[in-house]
Order: structure tokens, then sequence, then C-alpha cells
């Protein structure tokens, strides 16, 4: 064990400089070109068996013989941000920027494999790194899922990780159970007849029908909703006008619905159409409705992390293992991966506490860089422990 983590110690500022090197060349969903190709070449120079999947989709297998699979996952893509810090190793693309720590996530994944590489003689059984595209939408789980990654071999156990600057560097956070709210997407179309703002009586004025809509809607989680059940409705677009004199004949909103609860999440799409149905009918105003299921609640499994929990906190690098007892109401796609095999998505302390961070997805987003290595350290804590 000492002897991996002295190696660890050795690839820690590779693994920082690789890290730096993707947050500068950031790359939206779909389009990471140019990072999936580093993360071939960087795989097929350990000596690895590699694949594309899904145009920038790349998968890494490590085969040591007999014994489960293992598979690791890294998401790789950016977000269409302009980058406000000051580092020197800023984004080197205009509009886009890491601002999840997805630059993070794949640098932990190369130096993974690399240290894996180096004490395969350790290992029986497989690992499978999947480097996976497109987190932030429209989603690169499912199309990944669907090409096969957990097949040949197939995925025993899968892993994951997300850095959080909102936990202390050195801790590992996770939910036992839920971890990520289900995201799903609401599109609505208000329709009303337009006229002369003077003559409001003769037109049927969608802005008005739109206001009642949006405030109603959100009683349905202040009084349709158990409180006990986890659902938030935002909407986040609204559309619709042309001119101060002129009644307004359709209005378009489009908003997200968060829930942790399958059964309350399945009741939504009927309870939202109910009550737009209802506010249009009594405005003489019409209506259509889009309800999207997207990415679902991720579910971890509470057995394998009681299994792993020995070889978290036996890492020398991780101070605690904490149990996290609300999920995050934000989305995540890994619990496509959950759907299919049993895992457990972790929670990577990447904070001092001393500082203060700006939020993932914020302008000036950052972490403490020093969370690199645990997260490595953690990956192959896991590996070692279900392939040794
Ligand atoms: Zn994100
Ligand atoms: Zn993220």
């Amino acid at each position: 064990m000492k002897k991996i983590f002295d190696y660890l110690d050795c690839l820690e500022e590779e693994l920082i400089s690789l890290r730096r090197d993707i947050h500068q060349y950031p790359e939206l969903g779909f389009t990471e070109y140019k990072t999936s190709k580093k993360i071939f070449n960087y795989l097929k120079g350990l000596g690895l068996e590699v694949d594309m999947v899904c145009d920038t989709g790349v998968i890494g297998l490590l085969d040591c013989g007999e014994g489960p699979t293992i598979a690791l996952r890294a998401d790789i893509d950016a977000l269409p941000i302009v980058e406000e810090t000051d580092f020197e190793y800023k984004s080197k693309i205009e509009g886009v920027m890491h601002a999840c720590g997805h630059d993070g996530h794949t640098a932990i994944l190369l130096i993974t494999a690399k240290l894996l590489v180096k004490f395969k003689n350790l290992l029986k059984g497989k690992v499978k790194f999947i480097f996976q595209p497109a987190e932030e939408g429209p989603g690169g789980a499912k199309p990944l899922i669907d090409a096969g990654v957990l097949e040949q071999p197939r995925v025993d156990k899968i892993f994951g990780l997300h850095i959080e600057e909102g936990i202390e560097t050195g801790v590992i956070g996770v939910q036992p159970k839920e971890a990520s709210a289900a995201a799903d997407e609401l599109d609505i179309l208000i329709k009303g007849k337009g006229g002369h703002a003077s003559a409001s009586h003769q037109g049927v004025d969608a802005i008005v029908v739109a206001g009642q809509v949006i405030t109603s809607l959100q009683t349905i989680v202040s009084r349709q909703i158990n409180p006990h059940s986890r659902v938030v409705i935002s909407l986040g677009k609204i559309k619709g006008g042309y001119k101060r004199n002129v009644i307004a004949d359709k209005v378009e909103i489009s908003g997200t619905v968060r829930t942790t609860n399958p059964e309350v999440r399945r009741t939504l799409p009927k309870r939202i159409e109910e009550l737009v149905r209802g506010v249009t009918l009594s405005q003489r105003a019409d209506y259509s409705l889009d309800y999207n299921f997207g990415y679902p609640v991720l579910l971890n499994s509470t057995t394998l992390l009681k299994e792993v929990e020995d070889d978290i906190v036996s890492n020398p690098l991780i101070n605690r293992l904490k149990y996290l007892s609300l999920p995050s109401m934000g989305a995540e796609d890994f619990a496509y991966y959950l759907k299919k095999v049993p895992g457990v998505f972790f929670r990577l302390g990447a904070g001092e506490s001393s500082r203060d961070y700006y939020p993932g997805h914020h302008p000036k987003f950052t972490f403490d860089e020093r969370a690199l290595k645990i997260g490595v350290g953690l990956f192959v804590s896991l590996v070692l422990g279900q392939l040794d």
C-alpha cells in the first residue's frame, strides 16, 4: 500500500498539470474532440485497450485476468461560460469554461489508470475507464450505455465522483441512497388572442394568464406535495409580447422540475397539466404543454457503500467519510449507470475551510487542487478493495 501512495506522490505534479491543460481547452458536450483525443492517446500510451464511443467518449480497459469488472467514470465536458478567474491556466476558448470540475475528474481518472497499470500485478479482474461526454447536457451516459459500455466485459460495479468545493479537502462525502435529483423539462405555451392594449376585453392577454399560471404552479409544491417529499419547480425562462400597447397573443414558459422520489415524479406531469388547463380555461385562453423526463434520481447502492467503507476510511489520504443526509437537488447523469449496475457516486471534498469558493457553474469557480490526489487515492482504494 505504501508503495502505491509513494508512487501517487510522484504523479501529483503530472496530475495537476493534466488538469490545468484540460482546463485551458474546454469543450462543450459532444464536441470534446481535442479532449477525447488527448485521453485516447494517453490511455494508448499506458498500453490499455482503448475504444472511442458516441464520437467523443473514450473507454479504456485494463485486463488483469479472471475476476470482476469494475468501472470508473469521469465526465469530460465543459460549460458555455466566460471564465472570470485570473489563473495563468484560465480558459483559452472564449465563452467556454470548465466551471464544474470535470477537468479535474478527467485528470483524476487518467492518473488512476496510470497508477493501476503500474500495479496491475496486484489486481484480479478488469478495470474499465469510462470518459463520458456531455454530462452538462444533453447527457452522455445514456447513449454510452445504449452503445454497450457496460457490456463486453460486463461491468459488475461502477464508481464515480464529483469535486465539491463546499466540502473540506480530505473529506469524502456520500449520500447513502438518493444522491441527486431527477431533472425533468417543462415547456408551456399559453395561447391568448392579440389586440389593442386599450381594448383588453376584446383580446385574451397571454401575459396575464401566464402570470397566473406561474404563481399557481408554485402552489403544487407548497400545497399539494407532502412536505417530506423534495420537489422543486423552477421556471427559468419566459418569453412573450411585442410592444407596450399590444395585447400579447402568446407566452412561452420553460422550466425544470426536480424530484427525488420516483413515485412523486410520476404524478407531476398530470398535476401540472391539470393546473395549467384549469387556469387557462378560466381565462378563455388555450395552452400546449410538453413534459420531458430527463436524468433520473441518482440512487447509490447502500449495500455496496457499506462494503467499501473500510477501504475508504483506511486510505491514508482520506481524513473522513462523511454521510450526507440530504441529496443534491442538482442532476447527474451517472444515475443512468446505477439503473443498470450497483455503484456509488462520491463527493470529493475540494475546499479549504479558510477560503470561500464560488460554486460550480460560476465564472469564477475554482477548487483546491490538493483534492485531485485524494480523488485518485479514492478510486485506487476502491479498485484494490474489489480486485485484490
Ligand atoms: Zn455541472
Ligand atoms: Zn459536474
